[in-house]
């Protein structure tokens, strides 16, 4: 019998430690790991065994959080990364190539569009932006040199759902990889795979950890692609050097990319995520089920008393009946629409400084997906670098908020904002 997600965000991965029987796993905190002989060195090194050589490639608190994330998200294997941004350039290593292209969504995190307008291009790679409500243009951006797809499932600032299903399958009718952020909604509220991704990557900085205690990352592979059909993915389908002329998809199927991403990904980028951050991260998987009922539960009765307020303009929340995505929420994230929305302030920039000013119990920074509630003036911080128009394209236009809530008690979120709206106004 399959287990439900309650039980699986708690056991999955995990057992008790063969040596000691400790019930919770244990932190390995060790760089290396003895071998048998030389024998059992060899094989570990020619990939002929799975074992522990160097915490760089491998680790078991680690193993235990990538058996346990791609378990929550039904795919084949995992791997763990330093942070969500080494995530996307670790999912991405193994497609792309000097003049290799991803087409990107157009709403998407901010740290990521400086990530694929900007940085990857020093590895001659690029990424072609385009509106994906708008399904024509994604299929008409995609070329002979495009390598993959990349989109969040619901997509920052928040309030946007993306129709996962109409994008995998321009996709896959064109033969190439979908890759789905899932940061914002988790496993618990949306399944990318189900949906038709090939890989879901997480920054697990956020709802998977759950209060800002750590930097980490994830991706997961379904397991289903097949790399050897097109020839366009030769570091996965064609032999590696490394690795004595080794062929990832045919040793490994659908565990290929797993494979691939741990022996010559983390072993040759190093972004590697330590087992200290995995255990923070597994304990706050523990409970991930309830904060995202608590979130979503918050986010809905903060964002119809906030769209009702005199002072605000606009309440983006997807999970509002006037939010054009509305309809999506039932069909790509069926338990809820998550805890993060934007607002817009009739007050416009300055009533916005003065608004994230005055808040008390929220918090005035740069994450989302805390048990505590944040919010973020991006016009005058994050975006701050970027014109008027790139702004507005981004949904962070001067006057607005984005917002994180978090788990507390919604009548002090509320009483929290109705004094700081008021103070934003006066
Ligand atoms: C935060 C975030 C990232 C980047 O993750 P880091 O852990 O900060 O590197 C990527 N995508 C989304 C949707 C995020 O919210």
């Amino acid at each position: 019998m399959a287990y439900g997600f309650d039980t699986l965000q708690i056991h999955a991965g995990a057992r008790p430690d063969p040596a000691t029987g400790a019930r919770q796993t244990p932190i390995y905190q060790t760089t290396a790991y003895v071998f048998r002989d030389a024998d059992h060195a060899a094989a570990l090194f020619n990939l002929q065994e799975v074992g522990y050589i160097y915490s760089r490639l491998t680790n078991p608190t680690v193993a235990v959080l990538q058996e346990r994330v791609a378990a929550l998200e039904g795919g084949a294997g995992a791997v763990c990364c330093s942070s969500g941004h080494a995530a996307q350039i670790m999912a991405l290593f193994p497609l792309m190539g000097p003049g290799k292209n991803v087409i990107a969504s157009t709403r998407l995190y901010g740290g990521t569009v400086t990530q694929f307008s900007q940085t990857i291009r020093r590895f001659g790679w690029s990424a072609k932006f385009v509106d994906f409500d708008d399904i024509d243009a994604v299929a008409a951006a995609i070329d002979d040199d495009t390598r993959a797809i990349f989109c969040e499932s619901i997509a920052n600032p928040g309030g946007y759902i993306t129709d996962l299903d109409a994008v995998a399958e321009v996709a896959n009718g064109a033969g190439l990889p979908l890759i789905v952020d899932n940061t914002s909604a988790t496993p618990y509220l949306c399944r990318p795979i189900e949906h038709g991704a090939t890989l879901v990557v997480h920054s697990a900085t956020k709802y998977l950890t759950g209060n800002g205690t750590v930097t980490g990352g994830v991706i997961v592979d379904s397991g289903t692609f097949d790399w050897s059909a097109s020839g366009k993915f030769p570091s996965l389908s064609e032999p590696e050097p490394a690795y004595h002329g080794l062929k990832f998809h045919e040793t490994f199927g659908p565990l290929a990319f797993t494979f691939h991403g741990i022996a010559v990904g983390l072993r040759d980028l190093g972004m590697t995520l330590n087992p200290q951050a995995a255990h923070y991260t597994l304990m706050g998987i523990e409970t991930l089920s309830l904060r995202m009922e608590r979130h979503n539960e918050n986010a809905k009765i903060v964002s119809q008393w906030l769209e009702k307020n005199k002072h605000v303009d606009a309440v983006t929340y997807a999970g509002l009946p006037s939010s054009p995505y509305h309809d999506r929420v039932a069909r790509i994230c069926p338990k809820g629409a998550g805890g993060l929305f934007t607002i817009a302030l009739k007050g416009g920039y300055e009533a916005c400084v003065k608004f994230v000013d005055n808040l008390e119990l929220f918090s005035h920074v740069a994450n989302l997906g805390d048990t505590r509630s944040l919010v973020i003036h991006s016009a005058s911080t994050t975006h701050r670098q970027l014109s008027p128009e790139q702004q507005e394209a981004a949904g962070a236009g001067p006057s607005v908020v984005r917002i994180s809530i978090g788990i507390e008690n919604a009548d002090d979120l509320i009483a929290d904002l109705e004094q700081a709206l008021e103070k934003a106004h006066s």
